[in-house]
């Protein structure tokens, strides 16, 4: 254990840079074939890791992509790179509709209340169901903030189609604890299982495949598991992609300040001359009832975000209070800014209190900018229906996004 108390994870971009170091390597052959199988807590060598510094950006995606590439060219590391690009496809396919993320956050709330057999729910949560393999993957993620992503795609299948727990449920159960929760990753994730993404095709979790790929290490019988349940159907409908929100872009003639939240802790790359900020902050926005571990690798992210930032210029951070969305407007104002800028945020918990802190923002007289990176700006406009969209234009973007 490390001092953030989680068993691979250091919170600094030194850390995360030694862990794409280490794994770059096995970036090739090796991830593609090994990748799908979960050997167990004890055996993380098959999979990157990278998941929690790519959430926060303590590194980028394009510095995971570039690192794959120099190791294995584009042919060798193809299935590494996908998978990045998975990540993308799915900031952007939320972020093209924000409806699924409000409608999920308000079923969320209903299925809360609704819940008449609230011991199943903590039968699960706590591992004490009975099927060997989920209990185990429900301590394992309470104790170790992770799972590889196939006991993720099982557990959640085994969720919504044997326990018949609502979806919503098992989603947020996973945000709480994941070190790597991801609004959009997470949220369309469990969609996707519950077959609500691919309309009408969900995942089942089949016997031989979890005794296959845990690699004999759980071998749960045929009656143990539904055997071939229908997709979930639901009457909300996300409706056609929308265009990506329209950012306020960043003004240089203003006085500005700089303000970092976790989800981009790379403000030394997002352009503005970090000398010239009037004041800097950071904020802390964690989603509801997150255990105490996330909460402090987020803050020691921001805090590893905030050193770097202060040591090529930036003024002295102040840190934000997440209770108070209008504190944003009043710190700006006493530091003598008209414009804060930021990183585009996208949609989750960061988002929505910054939409709450518009109207003050608004009074005040100080605009919002965010800068969108050059990866999200590529990527997002073809996240508009299924990944394979995405996939099929990967070796062009690889060449927009890395000319020679
Ligand atoms: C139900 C469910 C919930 C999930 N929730 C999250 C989440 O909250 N946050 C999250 O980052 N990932 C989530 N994933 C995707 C995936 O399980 C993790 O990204 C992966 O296990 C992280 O381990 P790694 O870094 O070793 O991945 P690698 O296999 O080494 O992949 C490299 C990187 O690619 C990205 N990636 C890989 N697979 C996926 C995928 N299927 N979807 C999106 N991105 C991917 C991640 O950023 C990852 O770090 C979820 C998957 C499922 C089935």
């Amino acid at each position: 254990m490390n001092d953030s108390c989680t068993m691979f994870w250091t919170p600094t971009r030194t850390a995360a840079l030694e862990q794409l170091d280490a794994f770059s390597p096995s970036m090739g052959r090796h991830y593609a074939a090994m990748r799908n199988t979960d050997f167990g807590p004890d055996e993380r060598t098959n999979t990157s890791l990278l998941s929690p510094y790519l959430r926060r950006r303590l590194i980028t995606e394009h510095e995971a992509v570039a690192a794959a590439l120099r190791a294995h060219g584009y042919e060798g590391s193809e299935k590494f790179v996908q998978e990045v690009f998975w990540r993308t496809y799915f900031k952007g396919w939320l972020e093209r509709r924000p409806t699924v993320w409000t409608h999920y956050k308000s079923q969320l709330e209903t299925a809360k209340f609704r819940i008449t057999d609230d011991r199943l729910l903590r039968e699960a949560e706590t591992g004490s169901t009975g099927i060997a393999c989920f209990d185990a993957w429900a301590r394992e993620l309470v104790e170790t903030h992770y799972l590889h992503n196939h006991a993720r795609m099982w557990f959640a299948s085994i969720w919504i189609f044997t326990l018949k727990l609502p979806w919503e449920l098992g989603a947020d159960f996973f945000m709480r604890h994941l070190l790597d929760g991801d609004p959009a990753s997470n949220t369309l994730s469990w969609r996707w299982v519950a077959g609500l993404h691919t309309r009408g095709k969900n995942y089942v979790a089949q016997p031989w495949n979890i005794a296959k790929f845990t690699n004999g290490r759980f071998t749960p019988s045929a009656s143990e598991l539904a055997e071939d349940p229908e997709p979930l159907t639901e009457a909300f409908d996300p409706g056609l992609a929308q265009p990506v929100r329209k950012a306020t872009p960043f003004d240089p003639s203003q006085k500005t300040a700089l303000l970092i939240t976790i989800e981009d802790c790379m403000s030394e790359t997002l352009g503005p001359s970090l000398g010239n900020m009037i004041a800097a902050a950071t904020l802390c926005v964690t989603p509801p009832q997150v255990v105490k571990t996330i909460y402090k690798f987020n803050s020691a992210s921001l805090a590893d975000a905030a050193k770097r930032a202060v040591g090529l210029g930036a003024p002295a951070m102040t840190i934000l209070d997440p209770n108070n969305p209008h504190g944003l407007a009043d710190w700006a104002q006493d530091a003598g800014a008209t414009q804060i800028v930021t990183s585009y945020v996208p949609i989750g918990p960061t988002r929505d209190w910054l939409d709450q802190a518009a109207s003050s923002l608004d009074n005040a007289g100080i605009t919002l900018a965010e800068i969108t990176r050059n990866w999200d700006e590529t990527v997002w406009p073809l996240a508009s229906a299924g990944f394979f969209k995405v996939k099929k234009q990967i070796p062009r973007l690889i060449q927009d996004l890395y000319p020679s």
